[in-house]
């Protein structure tokens, strides 16, 4: 009898990767493999890429050079790419990487299990996964890391044209799932306990214009379903974040206080060049939109440095507006060329040296800012979804709040619990308190006034939906509906990521 054989899947990338391992690994376990606890420890490895920057392309370079050398010593060894580099290199990844047996492209997971063959024996070599057509992977089987959280699919491509991305090329046209099947799975995923999900899609905002519907109705709809107490969703484009989004936002009580909208460059010439069809100036209007229909939103956002031609001016204007907007977090990137963008071909490709000099400089103002948000939160109570141990000590726990922001705190609750913490101190990227009912027991005094409002107004709003199904009155409590008045916030990690 044949032994069981072990997968691992290493993800590169985002979150939208992170979500389709999750159906290759369900994929894999139902064709009877078991996880490995490394790639060294694997029979089939499935590297799922990115190319979005050079940087994944090189790491992917590395792997795939210790997978090779694994598989000269065991030649029954399966190596699969997947994802948007293997698409990008579709024509020539066989000859750049003699050792892959299966390549196959974003949107094709369905037909893995072809490919590799019952319990991952009789892969085909050198083969481009067949299964061309793009699908939703909704049916698919999924392995779920947390058991209380859940990543959702809306859409899949996209239909801007940023200079700079190779997104569209590798991901095709933007198609909406039906609005029915993403709610069934919501409602079946709340039946199974998941309370936070996040809307995953390239641009969120331009949901069901395809399908005669849109975004906000989908986030209403998503809010009412009973059990889910937290929605997120990643990422919208600001060209694409209208009214109806915005008022859905404030008022739907599961959806989180927290929006990542990626700003790219506070330089209006630069974000022309960019193709990202807003100006700084409206996109300014659009925060102050947001923050005051939602009055204690975090922001956070994708800044790009050393786009071509952009100066030390257009540059400066990018550091400025972190300090206007006041983000809560960011995602620093160094522009990286990548072959068939249109930006790739722009004169004015800024040196390298100069990049550097850039992105130390934005981290700095961009850590700064998020400091001082983050310090705005101490003495307040966050509502806090517990996601297990601290990384960094593991007497204590870890979890984020509804502005996304991660905690590290001393209390006793259990992974999916939602509880209230004090908030005791603040770097730029954490937070760090006691559970509320432990401070209590310990009388430690927290400042009166500033509680987790929004989870009252959840609990209020999710209550009366469920007293007004059942037929039974619901009183308001003193303070169910209000939301804080407090300058909106801080949160967030600020990730520094270079070419
Ligand atoms: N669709 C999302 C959006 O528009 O916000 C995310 C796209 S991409 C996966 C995430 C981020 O990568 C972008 O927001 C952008 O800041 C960055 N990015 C994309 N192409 C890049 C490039 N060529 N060089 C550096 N950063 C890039
Ligand atoms: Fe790329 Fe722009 Fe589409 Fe985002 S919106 S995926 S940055 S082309």
């Amino acid at each position: 009898m044949r032994a069981v054989k072990r997968y691992r899947v290493v993800t590169f990338g985002c979150q939208m990767n992170a979500h389709d391992s999750e159906r290759i690994k369900g994929m894999l376990e139902e064709i009877g493999l078991g996880e490995a606890p490394s790639p060294d420890a694997a029979d089939v490895v499935v590297f799922n890429t990115c190319t979005i920057r050079e940087k994944p392309d090189t790491k992917l370079a590395a792997y795939l050079g210790d997978a090779g050398a694994r598989k000269r010593e065991n030649p029954d060894m399966v190596i699969a790419v997947g994802g948007c580099f293997a698409e990008a290199q579709r024509e020539r990844i066989f000859s750049l990487y003699p050792q892959v047996d299966v390549a196959f492209g974003p949107g094709t997971i369905a037909h893995l299990a072809e490919w590799l063959g019952a319990g991952g024996f009789g892969a085909a070599r050198g083969a481009w996964g067949t299964g061309d057509e793009r699908a939703f992977a909704a049916t698919l089987p999924m392995h779920r890391e947390r058991g209380f959280q859940a990543w959702v699919q809306i859409s899949m491509g996209c239909n801007s044209v940023c200079s700079y991305c190779i997104v569209p090329a590798v991901r095709g046209r933007e198609a909406s799932r039906r609005p029915g099947e993403v709610l069934a799975e919501v409602a079946r995923l709340a039946g199974e306990g998941v309370r936070e999900v996040t809307l995953l899609g390239q641009n969120v905002n331009s949901y069901g214009r395809d399908l005669g519907t849109d975004f906000a109705q989908l986030l209403r709809a998503v809010d009412a379903i009973d059990g889910v107490e937290r929605v997120r969703f990643t990422s919208p484009h600001p060209k694409d974040f209208r009214r109806p989004v915005i008022e859905a936002m404030a008022e739907c009580a599961a959806v989180c206080e927290h929006a990542h909208l990626p700003l790219q460059s506070g330089s209006t010439r630069v974000l022309k060049a960019m193709r990202r069809t807003y100006s700084r100036e409206r996109y300014l209007k659009l925060v102050d939109e947001m923050r005051a229909a939602v009055p204690d939103l975090a922001l956070t956002t994708d800044l790009i440095v050393g786009f071509p031609g952009e100066t030390e001016d257009d540059f400066r204007e990018t550091l400025s507006a972190v300090e206007e907007v006041g983000f809560d977090s960011a995602f620093t990137f160094v522009y990286s060329p990548r072959a068939g963008t249109e930006a790739v071909a722009m004169a004015e490709q800024v040196p390298d040296d100069v990049k550097r000099d850039r992105i130390e400089r934005l981290v700095e103002v961009v850590q700064r800012v998020a400091a001082e948000r983050n310090a705005l939160r101490v003495g307040r109570i966050e509502e806090v979804l517990v996601e297990g141990a601290s990384r960094t000590d593991a007497t204590l726990l870890r979890g984020r709040t509804r502005r996304n922001t991660t905690v590290n705190f001393t209390g006793t609750a259990g992974a999916g619990d939602l509880v209230d913490v004090c908030i005791e101190r603040a770097t730029s990227t954490t937070l760090a308190g006691i559970q509320a009912e432990a401070a209590r027991r310990l009388r430690i005094p927290t400042s009166a006034g500033t509680t987790g409002s929004q989870k009252l107004k959840t609990r209020y709003v999710k209550t009366a939906r469920t007293a007004a199904a059942s037929g039974t009155p619901v009183q308001e409590s003193a303070n169910g509906s209000s939301a804080s008045t407090a300058p909106a916030p801080p949160s967030g990690s600020v990730r520094r990521v270079s070419a």
